[in-house]
């Protein structure tokens, strides 16, 4: 591959950053959709073919696995060969093939195994009412928000002073006792795996040098949503004689909530002196409307580095503004609107539904199914954390480790077998002072427990005992369908009740599946088995999910995890106030703005349509409330978009502003207000409403009145006849 090649279809800028030739750091700070990600690959096909930097000298970090599988791809197809094995992934992953390669080294068991949130709130639960701390003062999630914003910061309890501050003396007591366990249990949690590789590094020079000289190039994706941890990992590898090159864009920090430093971006240019910024202005993802009313928006934030972004690709067509009665009615809307693209010859995976909180997909699926349109849900409950799937690992983990704990208590009764809480706190007890693993005390136990709890305890140990030697020599996949009928999950799940679509099943026989496809990599000094291998990319892997499957499906997910993709048609919807802006960030001048920013980035990933919608009434976390539209719909200029307003007995129809005047609305049979009555005040003149709430008494009616503007009235006071 030669130099033109690897500039070929780029602007001048971008070639510019893709061949940065003196021995300086650089920032690529540009706007969403202006080619960062395409530059970063490019660079690195650059150094390889045409600077003779080896596979292996390269470190690039990627802001999910599935941008890294991406990366991955296209680097082999831009290099024409396999690149198996270059550092290329997310911070957690790259972290934690850093600590297989060093167990040792970082104080861990060669077979340690990674903990995630939900195991870890367990524990955290479960060691403070073993030392009396009082949840109901002390909620045992908070606890564990601020173990891990802890570690994202670089601190371990010996680091906090918590000064006269309860919740935080306590917090670092539970810190403690939490190490002290994954010590003894070989744990390790996601924050752990960043906090543990960069004190590998720093406590361990020699390992610094080597990899300081081993990675020539290091190259990050996202910058802006670097930790305090993420960043000081960078500043510790970079050597001065190695270079950073990082991307980013501070308008699209949208994980401050989860201790990402916009502030990094900042500091790069005195930590990483001598750096050279460069910007790259031109946007090749969105049409002109979509690029002008995101820049719009994005313009009501204050503090920001400012840039400027332009398209040559033409207007496009305007921006719909949906308005729905109900949530359902929004879905409704969405995907018959979809389906209207599909047979215009659009693909189902051109479309995506994009929204701000995971529990609204549920009102979608159920339309999908509806209009029998093939959907994936990204993110949720992954793959790999559904119950039926940890259980099944479960199993997996304890044959392959019998010290593995957290395996141990997930499957001792599960499916049920007879043992109760009581044998299992005996079990418990016991391997606490004798320092010896469950599985081992529960051997021991065996002889002083009663007849019935003996028999069940009994059997279980047997059953372990021999799905470990039967399975010795199986290959990874033989393993897992062996475990599954084996350990009786499949029979359980088969007679699931609850279990109504055979959904679980089908995912234990997935799991058949991804262990078939697994790809193991031994690698440098890294010795661990192919099964270890698996469990940790299970623990770890957020996109394994269907990744076959991927083609023909609309793609639904939350904003955050759209960061860094793309596609034709986007839908953003639940444009509400109260869930986009959030509750919680209203009243927080800087969680408002990340709000907007998340917006922004939501608004960016559609390239030819964009349409955004609010429902007026929504039933969500239990209940059904009245809504107004979202205040980043009011920061959206009305020249980029096109409003529509969900008709009675109608899907869509298109509206002028006093079109709502025109239609034949009725209050319903009480005589109640409906929205869209038409009334009459003896003041203000005819209106319509809106919206309303409250009950009794303190009912307050919203109208739109055709000459005196919008108002809030006290229904009992209003005088409102109906027209
Ligand atoms: P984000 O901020 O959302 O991560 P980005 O800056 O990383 O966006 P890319 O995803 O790299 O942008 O590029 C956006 C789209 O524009 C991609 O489809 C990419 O292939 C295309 N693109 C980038 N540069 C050019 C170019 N010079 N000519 C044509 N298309 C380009
Ligand atoms: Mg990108």
């Amino acid at each position: 591959m030669n130099l033109s090649e690897i500039i070929n279809g780029l602007n001048d800028k971008q070639g510019q950053a893709v061949i940065l030739k003196d021995a300086k750091n650089a920032l690529i700070l540009a706007g969403a959709g202006s080619g960062k990600t395409r530059v970063l690959t490019r660079r690195i096909a650059y150094l390889v073919t045409q600077k003779d930097v080896h596979i292996d000298s390269i470190l690039a970090v990627t802001f999910t696995n599935k941008a890294a599988f991406e990366m991955r791809e296209r680097l082999s197809e831009l290099l024409r060969r396999p690149i198996r094995s270059m550092w290329v992934g997310t911070f957690h992953g790259l972290a934690h093939r850093l600590l297989r390669a060093h167990a040792a080294e970082a104080n861990l068991d060669a077979k340690f195994q990674i903990l995630d949130a939900q195991d870890q709130a367990r524990i955290i639960k479960r060691l403070m009412k073993a030392n009396q701390i009082d949840e109901s003062k002390y909620p045992p999630r908070k606890v564990q928000w601020f173990i891990n914003g802890q570690k994202d910061e670089g601190r371990r309890p010996a680091d906090i002073d918590p000064g006269y501050n309860y919740f935080i003396k306590q917090s670092v007591r539970v810190f403690e006792l939490y190490e002290q366990h994954c010590k003894a249990n070989d744990l390790i949690d996601f924050a752990e795996l960043l906090l543990r590789s960069y004190e590998l590094l720093k406590n361990n020079s020699e390992l610094l040098s080597h990899y300081q000289r081993r990675f020539e190039h290091i190259l990050v994706d996202e910058f802006q949503d670097t930790n305090t941890v993420q960043y000081k990992w960078i500043r510790l590898l970079w050597s001065k004689e190695n270079q950073v090159f990082c991307v980013g864009d501070d308008d699209q920090s949208i994980y401050g909530w989860r201790g990402a430093k916009i502030e990094n971006l900042h500091k790069l240019e005195v930590d990483f002196a001598p750096l050279k910024t460069i910007r790259l202005e031109q946007n090749y993802r969105s049409t002109g409307n979509i690029l002008n009313a995101s820049n719009a928006l994005i313009a009501n934030n204050t503090k920001r580095l400012g840039k400027s972004l332009w398209t040559d690709s033409g207007a496009g067509e305007l921006i719909d503004i949906f308005e729905s009665r109900t949530e359902t009615d929004e879905a409704d809307f969405v995907v018959s609107s979809i389906q209207k693209y599909i047979n215009d010859g659009v693909f189902p995976d051109e479309c995506a539904i994009l929204y701000r909180s995971n529990a609204q997909s549920r009102a979608f699926e159920e339309c999908f199914i509806k209009y029998n349109i093939p959907y994936i849900i990204y993110g949720g409950l992954r793959f790999f954390e559904r119950a039926e799937i940890k259980d099944a690992l479960g199993y997996l983990r304890l044959m392959e480790n019998p010290a593995d704990n957290v395996a141990f208590e997930r499957i001792v009764n599960f499916p049920t077998r007879g043992i109760g809480n009581a044998t299992v706190a005996i079990i418990r007890t016991f391997a606490d002072e004798n320092h010896t693993n469950l599985l081992q005390a529960a051997s021991q136990i065996l002889p002083t427990l009663p007849t019935r709890a003996a028999n069940s305890l009994g059997g279980f140990i047997q059953l372990i005992e021999k799905m470990t030697n039967d399975s010795k020599h199986f290959t990874l996949s033989e393993k897992v369908a062996y475990l599954l009928e084996a350990s009786g999950l499949i029979e359980h799940y088969e007679n699931d009740k609850t279990d109504k679509t055979g959904g679980k099943k089908a995912n234990l026989e997935e799991l058949i599946a991804a262990a078939e496809q697994y790809n193991h990599e031994p690698d440098d000094n890294n010795k661990i088995s192919e099964t270890l291998g698996f469990i940790s990319l299970a623990s770890l892997d957020s996109a394994a999910d269907g990744k076959a499957q991927i083609n023909q499906n609309v793609q639904l997910m939350t904003i955050h995890a759209a960061k860094g993709l793309e596609f034709p048609y986007v839908f953003l919807v639940g444009m509400e106030e109260d869930l986009f802006p959030s509750r919680q960030s209203k009243d927080e001048p800087h969680l408002l703005d990340e709000e907007r920013r998340l917006c922004y980035v939501g608004m960016t990933r559609a390239m030819q349509k964009l349409s955004l919608s609010f429902a007026i009434k929504r039933f969500l976390h239990g209940q059904s409330l009245y809504s107004y539209p979202s205040r980043f719909l009011g920061e959206i200029p009305s020249e980029f978009t096109n409003s529509i307003k969900q008709k009675f007995g109608a899907t869509q129809k298109n509206y002028q502003e006093d079109d709502i005047f025109n239609q034949d609305f009725e209050p319903d049979e009480q005589g109640q207000l409906a929205i869209g009555a038409m009334v009459k005040h003896p003041k203000f003149g005819f209106g319509s409403v809106l919206n309303f709430e409250g009950t009794g008494e303190s009912a307050r009616v919203q109208i739109k009145f055709k000459k005196a503007g919008t108002k809030w009235l006290i229904s009992a006071y209003a005088n409102l006849e109906f027209v």
